[in-house]
């Protein structure tokens, strides 16, 4: 079954340049990058993506994680894949939230560590579900932003100005 899944490169992912070697791992999947960008990530966004942790004792170590406080990198990279099985492929090779219960040859086991303020650094989010994943691609992604048509849009009268070249 063909699923999207968000993908994070956060910024401890970043700092330590594994942005292409990430993206290399990720391609042994075969599924397919419907969407990517570079994220500033504002606390209101942080809170958002991780509002079902926020009444662990780490939640704020871990908001100033995703907004790069501790990386000197304020910024993240968000993508969509999209494809077969795409939420299991991605969380296998990422490995287990805790970097050392992380199978040693996943991303999160290559890279990751702990803490001494007990934050799990372990360079990449991926959706752990498909409603999981269809609230994040929403939350960091517009329609227009996507190649393929995932979710259902709608038109929205909206009076804004936009900026444009100049
Ligand atoms: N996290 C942490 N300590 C924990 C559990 C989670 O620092 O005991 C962090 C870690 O960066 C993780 C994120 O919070 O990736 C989100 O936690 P979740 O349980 O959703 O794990 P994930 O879906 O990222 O594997
Ligand atoms: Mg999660």
């Amino acid at each position: 079954m063909n699923q999207a899944v968000l993908i994070l490169i956060k910024p401890d992912g970043l700092k330590k340049s594994l942005t292409g070697n990430i993206l290399t791992r990720l391609s042994e999947t075969k599924l397919e990058i419907v969407a990517a960008k570079m994220v500033r990530v504002s606390a209101a966004l942080a809170k958002e993506h991780y509002k079902h942790l926020n009444d662990k004792p780490f939640f704020n170590d871990l908001i100033k994680y995703l907004q790069g406080e501790f990386h000197d990198r304020r910024k993240v990279m968000a993508l969509v894949y999209w494809g077969k099985d795409a939420i299991g492929k991605c969380r296998e090779l990422a490995g287990a939230t805790n970097p050392e219960e992380a199978e040693s040859t996943s991303i999160r086991g290559s890279y990751g560590r702990i803490t001494t303020g007990g934050v799990y650094e372990n360079v990449i989010h991926v959706s752990s579900n498909e409603s999981e994943a269809e609230r994040e691609i929403k939350l960091w992604f517009a329609p227009d932003e996507i190649i393929v048509d995932l979710y259902p849009v709608a038109e929205k009268e909206e009076q804004r100005r936009l900026k444009g070249w100049a």
